[in-house]
Parts: C-alpha cells; structure tokens; sequence
C-alpha cells in the first residue's frame, strides 16, 4: 500500500479526538511530499538538523514536532517554527526553550516526557519532577505546557504495556489543565488509545520499515 492509504486506513480508525504524528525520520522529502499531497500536515521527527533540512525545503503549512531526546544546546535552530516539543525531559531544557521562543515572539507548545518503561536507556523525568515543573509552569511565559509523552518498554508483553501507558494516564488525569497526551507508536498505539492517548506518533506503518 502507499504512504497516502497507509495514512487514510489509520485516520480511519482513530477515534475522533485522537491526533496523527506521521513520524517522517529518515524518510525523503517525496515520500513525506506523498503523505502531504494526500492531505496530511503533522510530522514527527527526532533529529534537529533534519528537521531543519526538511523545514526549509518542504511547504510552510506543516506542522513539525520534535519527537526525540532535544540537547539543549540545539533549541535555537527549531525555536523559529517549532510546532510541538514532545520530549522535555529536564527543567533545563524547558528554560533554554522558554529563553529561545521569547527571542523568536513566539510562545512554544511543549510536552513533559515521562519515563514510564522498565528500560534505563529512555529518556525522561519522573511523575515527582513534572509534578514540581508544573507547579511553576507560569514562571516559563514562552512556553506553553500543553500534555504529557511517555514511550512504553518494547516488549511482547501486553499487560506490561498497558500498565505503562495507565500508570502515565493516570498523571496525566491529575491535572485537569493539561490537553495532549502523546502515546502510541506502530506497534502500540491501539493499546494507547485504549489507554487513553489522544496523540499517536506513528512512522513504519505509515512509511514502510526504516532502514537503520
Ligand atoms: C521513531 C519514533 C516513533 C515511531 O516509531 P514507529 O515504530 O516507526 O511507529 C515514535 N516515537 C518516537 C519518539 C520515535 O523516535
């Protein structure tokens, strides 16, 4: 099947609150093209000078999302045109982003990423640490602390999974401010929803295996 249907029999599914990150990291600028030209405007990467490469060359009316682990020193290059940050992962980064939006006018919407899997190797803060950023989320004027993001462990293990994406659910519930909560890949996403997810970043079923 296309990148355009692959798309289509997703959206199908979805239920309506439910939003499509179309995660284009490594794909080409005609494969990303195909997807757009079908009507879709939301892509996900997770590398900065990529996402800057494609930014530049692809239409203006797409929305990008960081998805990956952000350094803070690479803030500047995506704070112009930045449409979501997924990852926020320190209160570091949530300052130097804040600092980077101010000097571009602008007021950029984040997510806290929350480490939920059995794995040391994801990144991500703990429901304590959101808990004391959230507490003082009116001290970042430049930033909009709109949801929550959490990766499960890869595992074959269903119940596993899903008291991973409860157990970040049910943070998320907590704070009756927060709207988005970004969790779901290929080979999870129907158990996020489940759980509750209202955001899935999707790449190989839309695009086809990644080759790294
Ligand atoms: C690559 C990536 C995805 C998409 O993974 P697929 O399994 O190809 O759908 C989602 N979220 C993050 C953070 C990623 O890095």
């Amino acid at each position: 099947m296309s990148v355009s249907e692959n798309i289509q029999k997703i959206k199908k599914e979805l239920p309506i609150e439910v939003e499509l990150v179309a995660v284009s990291k490594t794909q080409t600028h005609l494969k990303i093209k195909e997807a757009y030209d079908s009507g879709h405007r939301i892509f996900g990467e997770n590398k900065v000078q990529e996402i800057v490469e494609k930014y530049e060359i692809l239409p203006k009316d797409i929305k990008w999302h960081m998805i990956g682990h952000l350094q803070s020193n690479k803030v500047k290059y995506i704070a112009p045109f930045i449409d979501l940050i997924h990852a926020v992962d320190s209160e570091k980064l949530l300052k130097e982003i804040d600092k980077r939006a101010q000097q571009n006018n602008r007021i950029i919407d984040c997510l806290l990423q929350i480490h939920i899997s059995t794995e040391n190797t994801k990144f991500g803060m703990s429901e304590n640490e959101s808990n004391q950023i959230l507490l003082r989320k009116e001290q970042f004027k430049n930033v909009n602390i709109k949801g929550l993001m959490g990766m499960a462990s890869f595992t074959n293990n269903i119940n596993q999974i899903k008291e991973e994406f409860d157990f970040l659910y049910n943070i998320f519930s907590k704070h009756c401010f927060l709207n988005t909560l970004s969790m779901g890949m290929s080979g999870d996403y129907k158990i996020a929803i489940d759980c509750g997810s209202n955001m899935i970043r999707i790449g190989s079923t839309i695009f086809g295996a990644r080759n790294y």
